[in-house]
Order: structure tokens, then C-alpha cells, then sequence
């Protein structure tokens, strides 16, 4: 960690992120990339809509069976938008939404609304809860820093699932580049390592996993080699993507309602990410969201720093959602602040299976071109 506080001169990252550096102008290494970058994500009106018919036509000349394309719906703005992008593509596609249990009203009533207005079908995988709080739990147990490694690996793996399944081609992705770059490494873990997963549920659990869906990183990288996870489309990076708009048109068309955050529609993330993650390790995701929007023009820097002066939390709201998460995942308060005030642990301090990316780095250039 840097001894002395700084700040990019240009966005609102500083050095709250351990690996960030700057050049001779204050510059980060995060916005001198996104210079490089963005360029390639924007694009004219024209350019858009060609993309968007390009990608059309492709999907639906190779789509075979009832579903052009398979759609996560989380409910948050980048996979709504998505949503409602695949019906103005003329696209018929399998929404899927995931239930880890912790959908706020608003992401319920937001997917709803959209799914209905589109006519499309939604399948809604409900995880087993008893198992993934016992999960939930051992992670808070353990003070590792990636909690959401648990319904990202999930996710990861019921889509795979379910593609394979219904025997769909395509996925659709909410995944995008301008709203999403410049993540710190260090304040989060490599989704796939289901072997940390299982480590610390075996040392802090009481369940065996028996329905949490999961892909071992060996799987992982042999769908990618082979090319068994589908064909990945990140429509959001084809076109010139502004999460103010996408939030407008949401809005307008669907009577969408706001969050109130990046991932917010589900309120343990909204506790994790402006709670936990700030109060016990010190990282305030804001910073990166803001950040990214500030080198999209969406914001400027003097907003974005006027943003971060508020607390990161509303104390009422913290109060209420405080004794929600503790009373939903079993912690009594001071269970809870014990855990809270231990030092944090790093997620290599359990076993992992970083050995098969250290492999897979080492022979990925002789393998296979990846798909990117
Ligand atoms: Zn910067």
C-alpha cells in the first residue's frame, strides 16, 4: 500500500487501491488506458445501427430451436437495457434471472415490467437458500474480501447450464467496457476458483454444497478452449453506451425505477458494497464507478467528487438494511462487528486453484487463440 495518500488528478481513483500508479502528470495508470481504449467504443448513430443489424441478421441466420439468444437479467441497468435492446433487434431470446435471494422490491417490479413489455419468456433459477447462507456465511467468517464471488460463480455457472439445456447459440452480455473498466484487481477475487469457494465452506461451514451450481476453473477454461460456452456478445460494447441514456430510455419506456447505485437492485449488495467493503477493507466502489463515468463524459470530476463527500450510506437506511442482512444470514450485531473489526484475510491465505491459471498463462499463446 502507498504511505502517502494521492489522488488521480484526472478521475477520483487514489491509492485506497494498493496497484495503482501514476506518471509524471498525476495521470493513473486506469485513465491513460481507457485514452487507448474508448475510442473503440464509440460510435455514430450510423455505425450503431449497423452493428445492431449486423448482430441481428447473424443471430437470427444461426440461431436454431425457439430461443435466438439466452439474456441474464439482474434487474440493473446494463442487462435491462440489453433486454430491451434485444426486442428493438427483433430478437426473441430466454431471459434468465437468478434468485439469490436478496432481489430488492424495485428489481422484481423493474424485471417484470420489462419481461412483460417484451413478451418475452423468463426463467428464474431460485438457488437452494439454506446452502448458499451457509456460503454467505462462511465467507464473512473467513474476511475474505470477494463475498460476490458466490453469485458471480453461480451465475456463471446456471447460464452455462442452461444454454447447454435449451441448446442456445448466443449470449447476450451486459458486460461493457465503458462503464464497467478500471476495477482495482485487488478489491476483488477470480470468479471461477471454486476450489477457495469449497476450501473455506469446509472450514467455516455447516452444509455440504450439494445444489450450489459451480465450475470447476478446469472447466472453465476447457468450454473456453473449445469453444463449448457459446458464442459472447457484449451488445453494450457495439454501441455508444451511456448509462445516463440507457437509464432514460428504461424510464421512459418501461416505467423503470433507479437504484440508487451500481448493483444495487439487490440489497445485500448494495450492504456489501457500501458497507462492508469500505468499512473493513477500506475500497469504496464509487470511486470506480464514478470514475469510469467521469472518462465516458457522463460526469465531471468536481461532481464526482462532490458524490463521494456523502456518506456512502444513508444512516437510516444502513440501520434498516444493517438488521435485515444480520437477521436474514443468522449474525447476531455483535457476532457481526467482531467479524467486521478482524483484520482482512487475502483469499490465497485458503487453498486455491490459481495453479491452473498460472499454467493456462504460461501456455495459453501455444494452445488456442482465445476468443476474447
Ligand atoms: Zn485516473
Amino acid at each position: 500500500m502507498n504511505k502517502t495518500f494521492q489522488r488521480c488528478v484526472r478521475c477520483v481513483i487514489d491509492t485506497t487501491d494498493p496497484d495503482i500508479r501514476f506518471d509524471n502528470e498525476g495521470v493513473c495508470n486506469y485513465c491513460r488506458e481507457a485514452e487507448k481504449e474508448l475510442p473503440k467504443y464509440r460510435f455514430t448513430p450510423d455505425q450503431e445501427k449497423k452493428n445492431l443489424d449486423r448482430i441481428s441478421q447473424q443471430i437470427q441466420k444461426e440461431a436454431k430451436g425457439k430461443y435466438h439468444a439466452i439474456v441474464g437479467l439482474s434487474g440493473g441497468v446494463d442487462s435491462s437495457y440489453v433486454t430491451h435492446l434485444s426486442k428493438s433487434m427483433n430478437l426473441n431470446p430466454l431471459i434468465v434471472h437468478f434468485d439469490n435471494g436478496w432481489n430488492s422490491e424495485k428489481s422484481v417490479s423493474n424485471i417484470k415490467k420489462i419481461v412483460d413489455k417484451c413478451g418475452f419468456d423468463l426463467e428464474t433459477y431460485v438457488i437452494n437458500w439454506p446452502e448458499f447462507k451457509d456460503l454467505q456465511r462462511s465467507f464473512f467468517k473467513a474476511g475474505v474480501v470477494d463475498i460476490e464471488i458466490l453469485s458471480d460463480h453461480a451465475i456463471m455457472a446456471t447460464m452455462f447450464k442452461l444454454r447447454r439445456k435449451h441448446n442456445i447459440k448466443f449470449v447476450l452480455s451486459g458486460s461493457n467496457y465503458v462503464t464497467e473498466h478500471g476495477m482495482p484487481l485487488g478489491w476483488l477475487w477470480r470468479k471461477q476458483d471454486l476450489t477457495n469457494i469449497k476450501a473455506i465452506q469446509k472450514q467455516f461451514g455447516t452444509k455440504p454444497l450439494k445444489e450450489f451450481p459451480t465450475l470447476s476453473s478446469v472447466e472453465f477454461q476447457m468450454i473456453k478452449m473449445f469453444g463449448w460456452g457459446g458464442v459472447y456478445i457484449e451488445l453494450l460494447n457495439h454501441i455508444n453506451y451511456s448509462k445516463k441514456r440507457a437509464l432514460e430510455i428504461l424510464i421512459e419506456k418501461y416505467g423503470w425505477e433507479y437504484y440508487g447505485g451500481k448493483h444495487y437492485e439487490s440489497t445485500f449488495t448494495k450492504f456489501y458494497q457500501a458497507f462492508v467493503l469500505p468499512q473493513k477493507f477500506g475500497y469504496d466502489k464509487r470511486k470506480v464507478h464514478l470514475s469510469a463515468l467521469i472518462r465516458n463524459n457522463e460526469i465531471t470530476r468536481e461532481e464526482a467528487l462532490k458524490e463521494l463527500e456523502k456518506p456512502s450510506y444513508d444512516p437510516q437506511e444502513l440501520k434498516i438494511d444493517k438488521e435485515y442482512v444480520l437477521k436474514k444470514l443468522g449474525f447476531t450485531e455483535q457476532q457481526f462487528d467482531q467479524m467486521m473489526s478482524e483484520k482482512p484475510k487475502k483469499h490465497l491465505d485458503y487453498p486455491s486453484d490459481e495453479w491452473v491459471f498460472k499454467i493456462w498463462r504460461k501456455f495459453k499463446p501455444h494452445l488456442v487463440k482465445l476468443p476474447s
